[in-house]
């Protein structure tokens, strides 16, 4: 297996709630904005359906080892269920259910004619090998096969799952449907219907929120300094692109600790979490003492009296405990859920604007979604159509939620879940309740 490529983890939850808890807690909240009917809004609290699968696997000694999958269906109201598979030995019932909420109000807030949908497997990845792997893959994809497809749901890799499980996925329904059927998955390599552009889609998605958010307040890019948790995907693609287009990328982080320099880091020089795992740490360890360059702890760099910070690394990073202390004027959420419920009140308070992760790091879904085109129609796209359409598809979801702030004086999240609400609420009121 090569490096997990999650597509929409997301597990903002506040220090004590699960996903399932703070998806039904935001979809509340959003309705008390939005003049919508309360049954819509209970339905809504439910999935449509979570399958719950047994994963019989052959190790390699020769023993079966019986696994359990789910994957759990919110809302198809505007399209086929979509999300990620992830491999990881906490994935429940519950936890797909929460997160598949939350793809529903993503899908929908970037005007994808795409639903809810979450799944995966309870196990841990490092303990397969590559062969077990590819047959629990498949075996997998055998026991989902009734409910997934094109035009039902469409499974993208996740925590624990990358390009190559997709392609065995996809071949594995291929098969047995007897016909080479592409648009089942997302997020496969391009060599089989994936799409050019779409691993550095949420990092992409990220710097394009971060310069509009720079924009809307006002200040040049070309001024502006950014600090980077994380220089994975996320991470590194966004500072890379904020530090083409102008901007002073001043401390990027990896796992272990943080590199900052004011006048600005090399972020080009940096390998990514991909090429190179752990690099930034090395890059710091080969510094100079002498120059402007100091390492910091990624507590540290949350602090950092920067413009704008973009956590994104991992979630629940910026907590009650730490929210008075960020000193950015802009928070870019490039990971899923950086943010706790506590702390989003508490940076609320201050007028810390935070541009929220279903927004900000929806490239991965948006560049999922023009996959899911190009299967359909046999036809692939150039790399620079691709970002030609992120970006325009970025900055049409960007004025709808700004338009919501402008005129509701909401915070970016909230618009952000409001602009999702109605959208489902009102294809929900248009076509009815059956019977
Ligand atoms: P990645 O594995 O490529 O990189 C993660 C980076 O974070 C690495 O540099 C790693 O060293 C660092 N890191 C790990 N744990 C850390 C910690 N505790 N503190 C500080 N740094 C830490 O991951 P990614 O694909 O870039 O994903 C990052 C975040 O973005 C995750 O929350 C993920 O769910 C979210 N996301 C990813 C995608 C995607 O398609 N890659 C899409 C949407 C959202």
């Amino acid at each position: 297996m090569t490096t997990p490529s999650p597509e929409t983890e997301n597990e903002q939850a506040n220090e004590l709630d699960s996903a399932l808890v703070t998806a039904r807690r935001q979809l509340e909240r959003a309705a008390t904005h939005v003049d919508v009917d309360p049954g819509v809004v209970e339905r809504l609290k439910h999935p449509t359906r979570v399958q719950q699968v047994s994963v019989p696997l052959e190790r390699e000694d020769g023993s079966v080892e019986v696994f359990t999958g789910y994957r759990a269906q919110h809302d198809d109201v505007r399209g086929p269920y979509k999300g990620g598979l992830r491999y990881h030995p906490e994935v429940s019932a519950e936890e797909c259910t929460g997160l598949s909420m939350w793809m529903t109000w993503k899908c929908a807030v970037m005007d994808l004619p795409f639903g809810g949908g979450k799944g995966g497997i309870a196990v841990d990845p490092k303990s397969l090998t590559v062969d077990e792997t590819e047959r629990l893959t498949r075996r997998f994809a055998e026991e989902l096969r009734d409910a997934v497809g094109p035009t039902k749901d469409v499974p993208a890799p996740d925590m624990g799952t990358d390009a190559q499980t997709m392609a065995w996925f996809m071949d594995a329904y291929s098969m047995q449907q007897g016909e080479t059927i592409p648009g089942v998955v997302t997020g496969k390599p391009p060599v089989i219907g994936g799409s050019y552009g779409r691993e550095e889609a949420p990092g992409r998605s990220t710097a394009i929120a971060a310069r509009e958010g720079i924009r809307y307040y006002d200040r040049e890019i070309s001024e502006t300094t950014v600090a980077v948790q994380g220089f994975g995907s996320v991470g590194a693609n966004a500072a890379r692109l904020l530090e083409e287009w102008g901007a002073t990328i001043v401390a990027v982080s990896d796992v272990n600790g943080a590199v900052y320099d004011p006048d600005g880091v090399d972020v080009d020089a940096i390998p990514s979490h991909d090429e190179e795992p752990e690099a930034v740490t090395s890059f710091a360890n080969e510094l100079d003492d002498g120059d402007s360059v100091r390492r910091l702890s990624n507590a540290e760099l949350l602090e950092l009296d920067a413009d704008v910070l973009i956590p994104a690394a991992v979630g629940n990073v910026i907590t009650a405990d730490n929210a008075d202390a960020v000193a950015a004027d802009i928070v870019v959420e490039g990971a899923n859920g950086p943010t706790t419920f506590a702390a989003d009140t508490i940076l609320e308070e201050r007028g810390v604007p935070v541009i929220p992760d279903i927004l900000a790091n929806a490239g991965g879904v948006t560049v999922s979604y023009f996959e899911w085109l190009q299967d359909i129609n046999r036809r692939q796209w150039t790399l620079e159509r691709v970002n030609e359409e992120l970006e325009e598809h970025m900055l049409d979801a960007w004025d709808d939620v700004r338009a919501e702030v402008d005129a509701e004086g909401l915070t970016w999240r909230d618009a952000a879940y409001v602009v999702a609400l109605s959208r489902i609420a009102d294809a929900k009121e248009t076509r009815g309740l059956w019977p």
